[in-house]
Parts: structure tokens; C-alpha cells; sequence
């Protein structure tokens, strides 16, 4: 099985709320919302999405932090991940979020993994994103999917979103939470991680 990867997308996936929104909601200042506006129009990438709409913050990251409370995550995601640490199936977070609040919210759960998501730079929050290893790619989730493919493994791509579509377009095989948006696109569908580690078991006997 350790020929396997997963890449798991964060918000709405392994959260079952975004966890940005909220931040955005009670610490930017202004109309951040006009940028998801453009984004769903294609005027503007992700990337620059997620830099106009964090840089209207108005606050700093331990305020931030103690705001967020305890945020709940999916049902048996820590069974999923003990399944795939005993198979050797390396799991890691890619996520249009930020970094500081993913890691706040594993840690709030003892949960410890490799995440792949924007850095916050400076107290203006200007944003790191992660580097891509193929210049070609649209995104940084779908260049994971390529720089693990290229290692020889097979790409379990998990997620719900938007921002999930180009890389679950480019991976092995693809989850997403049901009756999401990238559900409307992939048909293997899952609602709680123990549905989703009972389908990866059964890997085993289809390759
Ligand atoms: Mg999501």
C-alpha cells in the first residue's frame, strides 16, 4: 500500500465549517467579499484572491488564534489517518487556507501532519504560497498531485471544493465529501473518514 499518497484539502473536508471565512468576517476590514465575486468569474486567480482578502486583517495571529475556539473537525478523521500511518500511506494537507490556522486546528485535535498552504509573511499579511515544482501548473494542489506522481505513487485526492478541481482532475483516483461541488464532478463520495478508510482498504483488491 505504501505506493499510495493521499492529499487531503483542509476546509470543508476535514472541517466540516471554513475556517477562514470566520477570521475574514470579524478581522478584515472592508469588502473582502467582492473578491470571491472575481474569483467565481475567473478575473483573478486564487492566489491573488486569498492576498487581497487576508492584507484587509486588522489583526495579529495570536488574536486571531484565541478567537478561532475549538473547531470541529469530520467525523474519524484521526482513525483515518492511524489506518494510513500503520500502511505507510503518507497523508498531507493541501490547502487553500492559511498554514497558521490549519496547524492551530490539528493541534487542537493532537494531530500532526505535513501541510501544504499559504505562509503568513509579515503583520500585514502578505502571503507566502507554496512553491510550485512545475511551472506549468495552474495551482499548487494540482503540482503536488504531479510531484508525487513522479515519485511513483498513486494519488488519493481528497477534497470538496473549487479549488480542489485541478488537482483531483490530474490525481489516481479522487474522493469528495458528498454533495459537494467537487462531488457534482467525482462520484465516489464519502461523508465520514470510516466510510472513506473502509473504500481505501479495499484498494488492496483492486490494484
Ligand atoms: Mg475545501
Amino acid at each position: 500500500m505504501s505506493d499510495y499518497i493521499i492529499l487531503c484539502d483542509f476546509d470543508g473536508t476535514i472541517t466540516l465549517q471554513d475556517t477562514c471565512v470566520p477570521i475574514l468576517e470579524q478581522f478584515a476590514v472592508g469588502d473582502w467579499e467582492k473578491y470571491d465575486k472575481l474569483l467565481s468569474k475567473g478575473l483573478i486567480n486564487l492566489h491573488e484572491c486569498m492576498q487581497r482578502q487576508f492584507e484587509m486583517i486588522q489583526a495579529n495571529i495570536p488574536t486571531i488564534i484565541s478567537s478561532m475556539g475549538s473547531i470541529p473537525i469530520r467525523e474519524r478523521f484521526a482513525d483515518l489517518v492511524s489506518f494510513c500511518i500503520s500502511q505507510e500511506i503518507k497523508v498531507v494537507i493541501v490547502s487553500a487556507g492559511l498554514d497558521f490556522i490549519i496547524r492551530s486546528v490539528l493541534s487542537q485535535n493532537n494531530l500532526d501532519l505535513p501541510v501544504v498552504a499559504a505562509k503568513v509573511k509579515d503583520e500585514r499579511f502578505q502571503l507566502e504560497f507554496p512553491s510550485l515544482h512545475y511551472p506549468d501548473s495552474i495551482d499548487f494542489k494540482v503540482d503536488q498531485v504531479k510531484y508525487y506522481q513522479a515519485q511513483q505513487k498513486k494519488v488519493i485526492f481528497i477534497g470538496d471544493g473549487n479549488s480542489d478541481l485541478q488537482g483531483a482532475m490530474q490525481a489516481d483516483l479522487v474522493f469528495a465529501v458528498r454533495n459537494s461541488f467537487l462531488n457534482s464532478h467525482f462520484e465516489n463520495g464519502f461523508s465520514s473518514f470510516l466510510e472513506l478508510k473502509e473504500s481505501i482498504m479495499n484498494l488492496n483488491n483492486k490494484f
